[in-house]
Order: C-alpha cells, then structure tokens, then sequence
C-alpha cells in the first residue's frame, strides 16, 4: 500500500459481515482477521482508523414497526472483538453519518480507532447514493478499500465514495490487493497444464464461470450436482438428481466449445445415490448414466474421484470452485474431501491453487487444509464474478 497515512484520518472500508449466534458473539472471525493487516499497517504509519462495514441485511430484515433492528445488525456486536485483535481501545459510532460521527472523527488522533455503525443502517448504501457517499468522505482525509467481499456491489461505502479521492488519496488495502493478484495468477499467465474444478447445485449459477474458462483452462472437471445435467444431455439416465432440464442445450454447447479448444471436459463416470435427500439415506454407487428411478447422485464416486485425482496432481495451476456433492452431509462429503486433499498435497508439491469462493472454501476451512493450498479466496460471489471476467465495480472505481 502505497498511500500516505501519517496524522490522516483513514476511511477504511471492510467485509466485516460476521457470522454471530444468538447472543450476538461473533462464530467465525475469519472476514475481522483477514483485515488485520490493513488496519495494523495504517496505525503502525500513524494514521487515525475510521471504520465502516456492513453486517447483514437490516433493510431486508425490519422490525414490524417498520424501522432497523439496531439490536440485532448493529456493528457494535464487533467492537470489543477488533479491540482485542488490535490490541488497543476502540471506539464506536452509533451514526454512520451525521453531527456525532462528524463529532468522533474530527477528534480522533494517530493511532486510535472509531467504528461507524453499520452502512446498511443507510437505505441510500446499497443506491450507491452520491449525497451519503459525499457524507462518508468528508470524515476522512484518504479512503482505503479492503472489502473484497463486497467489491460486486456499487454500494456507497465500497463505490461511490471512491470519486470524492483523488488517485493519491486512495488505495486498497492489502486483502483486496491479495485477491486481485491470485485470481490474476490463475487468469493471466497460469502454469499449465490449468486445471478448473467446478461443483455445486447448479450449472445456471456458473454458466458464465464454465463458459470462460473453456477459453483458457486446460482441463475442467465438472462435479457436484451440476454434472446431471451434463449426463442427462448425453442420454444418461439420472433417476432423481439434481438437474436443470432447461441447460440441457447449454451443457452440449459448452462441451461441443470444450472440444472445439481442445480442453477436456471431464464429468464423473461414477456416483454414490441415495434414495432420498438425507445423510442416512440407503446408498449404493452406480456408473453416472445408470442411475435407477427414485435414487439421486449426492457425491462422485471411488472411480471418478481418481480419475479427477490424476488429472489434479499433474497439474502445476489450480482452481477449484463449488463442493463435489452435498457435503453438508457426512455420508456424502467423501468426495469433496478426497479433491480437498488432493488439492492440498498437489499444491504442497509446487502447484499453485485458489480456492475460488463458494462452498469449496468451507470444505477447504473444515479440513483444516487452509494453510495447504495456496489462497483461499474470502469473498464468495465477487471472486465468481471477477473469475467470469467481469469489471468489479469496487475496484473499477480505485482506478479512475
Ligand atoms: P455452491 O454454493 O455453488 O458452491 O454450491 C454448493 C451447494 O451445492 C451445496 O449446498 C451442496 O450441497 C450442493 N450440491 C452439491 N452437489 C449436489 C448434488 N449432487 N445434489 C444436490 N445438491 C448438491
């Protein structure tokens, strides 16, 4: 990071968007830690951190009055959390905008920390409105964006505000700096041969994601419930699994496009069933295409998992996006760990891997194998989004 923060109050925009139980206390704090870096880099430089998130949805989620539920989404659940991982007091805003946040920022010196209340308390935030945007940048003097997680949306907070600095005055902070950079990697000028690892429900939600990468992977293994779709577009029989009956024509396109560029597009020739959508449901493992009447695919099979293996392990770059099956359930997460370790002993081998969003990463974090692969990507549908080549709005708006 470039940026001068020395005696400047610094707008830092994060993805602090927790996971909380019902006594509000934070379940995972994976998005707070990954930010760290930012936020200790800019007290260390002496700058006066003023911090602003979202954390979930109180303009969907209203009471029956009508207003915010401040209990309940309020960014002070956070406060004495970040004070322990900064080590130092914190201070909170109970505005994100207006006299007292006006108040508490001109105050604030080098070295200390306010949080602003949630931006999403703001129905104008998720507008991309220009007067709250305007209202944010005149607390600080320098604007920092760190919220990958957020970088698809043109919120205020993550967009806007962005045009009230000038190139000098604004910069990203080290997490996004990091996710740009993997996902460039896997993008632009891969190791080959590049293998992408695709899984998840359902093909609608990743045809663009599929699409692109027939233009540039070497190898695309299609798991999860997507893959149905794929075999019932080649006449397989798929009992009840999971399938999209309108991709049936998309799904031949992409791998008549699959042949045309010479990549090969690899689905799973076997699949454990069960004969319902329930982890103690009676299994057995049958070849993909011969899957009986009222049985449905819930994971890959033994045979698939190797076939997916080999191509895995003499790969040198790595994307894996989307679980092989339905994890969530024990008894049909075997597939999806046996590719999570593949993943992690291939990269520890020298391949470098991106664990591109979705729920790939909990698999990854479950196993214990995040320190294995090479970047477990923290932000689920921008990293879909910046993969399927489109221009982030968040980061559009650091560059002009
Ligand atoms: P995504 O968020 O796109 O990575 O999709 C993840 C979801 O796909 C998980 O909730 C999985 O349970 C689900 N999934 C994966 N395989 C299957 C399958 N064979 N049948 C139904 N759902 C699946």
């Amino acid at each position: 990071m470039q940026l001068a923060v020395q005696n400047k109050k610094v707008l830092v925009r994060v993805d602090f968007n927790v996971p909380l139980n019902e006594n509000f206390e934070i379940t995972d704090d994976t998005r707070m830690r990954a930010a760290l870096p930012t936020l200790q880099h800019i007290l260390n430089e002496g700058g006066a951190l003023i911090i602003m998130s979202h954390l979930g949805r109180p303009q969907k989620k209203k009471k029956d009055d009508g207003t915010i539920n401040v209990e309940k989404f309020t960014l002070r659940h956070v406060v004495t959390h970040l004070s322990s991982l900064l080590n130092r007091p914190v201070k909170f805003c109970p505005q994100t905008v207006g006299e007292q946040a006006t108040q508490m920022t001109s105050d604030l010196q080098s070295g200390e920390v306010l949080v602003l209340e949630n931006t999403r308390f703001q129905k104008e935030e998720s507008k991309g409105d220009e007067g709250f945007a305007r209202q944010l940048a005149d607390l600080a003097d320098v604007y920092v964006n760190d919220a990958f997680g957020t970088a698809h949306r043109a919120h205020a907070s993550t967009t806007t505000v962005a045009q009230f600095f000038s190139k000098e005055e604004k910069s990203f902070g080290f997490l996004m700096q990091k996710e740009i950079e993997n996902a460039n990697r896997v993008l632009h000028n891969p190791q080959r041969p590049l293998t992408a690892i695709i899984g998840g429900a359902k093909v609608s939600d990743k045809i663009l994601l599929l699409e692109r990468l027939i233009d540039f992977v070497d190898n695309l293994i299609v798991g999860g419930g997507m893959a149905y779709t794929f075999v019932k577009a080649n006449g397989g029989d798929i009992g009840d699994s999971i399938c999209e009956l309108d991709k049936l024509d998309l799904a031949n396109k992409l791998e008549d496009k699959a042949k045309a560029k010479g990549v090969k597009l690899v689905l799973p020739s076997d699949n454990i069933i069960a004969d319902d959508f329930s982890n103690d449901a009676q299994r057995k493992e049958v070849p993909s295409d011969q899957i009986p009447d009222n049985w449905q695919g819930l994971d890959i099979g033994t045979k698939s998992r190797e076939e997916f293996a080999e191509i895995i392990r003499t790969s040198k770059t790595l994307l894996w996006n989307g679980p092989m099956g339905v994890f969530e359930m024990p008894n049909f997460a075997h597939g999806t760990k046996y590719i999570a370790q593949v993943v992690a002993d291939t990269t520890q081998k020298g391949a470098f891997s991106l664990i591109g969003g979705g729920d790939s990463v909990a698999a990854i974090n479950q196993m214990g194998l995040a320190d294995d692969v090479s970047y477990v990507s923290t932000g689920g549908g921008a990293m879909l989004e910046f993969l399927e080549g489109k221009e982030l709005p968040g980061i559009k708006a650091m560059e002009s």
